[in-house]
């Protein structure tokens, strides 16, 4: 499958990446994960990113493109890969655009995943990540919680509220979704390959999106 993941900050483009993975060995592809691990290893990649991701501003398109362009063309990409925050503004669309024609690759769809801003609200407020670079597990203190000492089931690792996940920094985000990322609605809507999903759990944008491209 080669998918782009759309959707608001907490819409649950993560989760149900991680699910379509599993069905076809797809790789998932996430912009944001890729950030936070160049910033934790203190990379310069990382020392670039890291106060724009802090405020919740994007991360310049010029920086973001030079990371895909290598990612995209990695071997494990060849099987098909899910994109996960990325692309993320219109500038990234068309360079996403014009890279994959010239590695010969098209897309299958672009997905979506349309939730309520108040549901976004109370997801982001309560989710919390495992601090491990390598793990990044995905809690939620009221619907999925890490052990009772506040650690990763999967690593052991403590798990934390993301900087940008406090009230300032999602408001900022979704502010920021609205303005540069919503317009990719559009973009991809003419482009033939959009499709909208409402109100559905991460297991039934599998199972919707899967139908859709066998
Ligand atoms: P979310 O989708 O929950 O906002 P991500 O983990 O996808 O979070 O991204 C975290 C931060 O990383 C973003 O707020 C932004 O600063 C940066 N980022 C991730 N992907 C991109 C991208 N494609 N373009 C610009 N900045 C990005």
């Amino acid at each position: 499958m080669r998918i782009v993941l759309l959707g608001a900050p907490g819409a649950g483009k993560g989760t149900v990446a991680k699910q379509l993975t599993a069905h076809d060995g797809s790789v998932q592809i996430s912009t944001g994960d890729i950030l936070r691990g160049a910033v934790k290893a203190g990379t310069e990649l990382g020392k670039k990113a890291q106060g724009y991701m802090d405020r919740g501003d994007l991360v310049p398109d010029s920086l973001i493109m030079e990371i895909m362009e290598a990612r995209l063309q990695e071997p494990d990409a060849k099987k098909g890969f899910i994109l996960d925050g990325f692309p993320r503004t219109i500038p990234q669309a068309e360079d996403l655009k014009q890279l994959l024609q010239k590695i010969g690759i098209k897309l299958d769809t672009v997905i979506n995943i349309d939730v309520p801003t108040d549901v976004i609200m109370d997801r982001l407020t309560t989710r919390r990540t495992c601090a491990n670079p390598d793990c990044q597990e995905i809690y939620n203190v009221k619907s999925k919680p890490a052990s009772p000492e506040g650690k990763c089931l999967k690593c052991g690792t403590p798990v934390v509220q993301r900087a940008d996940e406090t009230v300032e920094a999602i408001a900022i985000r979704l502010e920021t979704y609205n303005e540069k990322t919503a317009p990719l609605i559009d973009f991809y809507k003419k482009e033939g390959l959009l499709k909208t999903i409402t109100s559905l759990s991460s297991e039934e944008i599998v199972r919707e999106v899967v139908k859709g491209i066998k």
